[in-house]
């Protein structure tokens, strides 16, 4: 396995966390899986919904606490949001096809994947984000295998060249 690369940025709003995500969008490619961690409130759900504005989605993204996986078929690709928060044990992973799906034909987004740390993907992007006591947001992405590795790398080149 390649070795992981680390991209890190800090984002003052709502919008900035968006705008960030929405630079990630034109590089997803079938089967890719970011992982997405921090406490409640984060901004793990706002970071998913730049990027389903940047795929073409225009159906609102909401949290998928309650129905665990969201589908959006309407984009470039299709994005499939879950929100792992509720189930309790590995073996409802399998009820939900989670594997199936994130090998399958669109980027999967995962919050609360870290319930599970047994049942990793193979490779995937993970980005963790933290509040500071102002607010702001640091954000921090690292990859995990040899294909994240590179959309990590592309991701990182354009958004520093887009957002400064
Ligand atoms: P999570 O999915 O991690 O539980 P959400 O994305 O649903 O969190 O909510 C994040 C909340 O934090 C939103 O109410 C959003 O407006 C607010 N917020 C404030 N600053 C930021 C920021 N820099 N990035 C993302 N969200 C922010
Ligand atoms: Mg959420």
């Amino acid at each position: 396995m390649a070795n992981g690369l680390t991209y890190m940025r800090n984002t003052s709003t709502p919008e900035a966390t968006k705008q960030l995500a929405s630079t990630l969008a034109p590089y997803l490619r079938p089967g890719d899986v970011v992982l997405l961690n921090g406490d409640l409130g984060a901004g793990k759900t706002q970071f998913v919904q730049g990027v389903a504005a940047a795929l073409g989605v225009r159906a609102p993204v909401t949290s998928p606490t309650f129905n665990i996986l969201l589908e959006y078929a309407e984009g470039r690709l299709p994005l499939y949001h879950f929100d792992l928060y509720r189930l309790d044990e590995p073996a409802q992973l399998d009820d939900i096809d989670y594997f199936g799906v994130i090998d399958g034909d669109g980027a999967s987004f995962v919050e609360w994947a870290e319930k599970f740390p047994d049942d990793m993907p193979y490779d995937y992007l993970e980005i963790t984000i933290t509040a500071d006591e102002r607010g702001t947001r640091r954000i921090v992405a690292h990859s995990y295998g040899s294909r994240s590795r590179q959309l990590l790398c592309v991701w990182a080149n354009d958004s520093k060249a887009r957002l400064g």
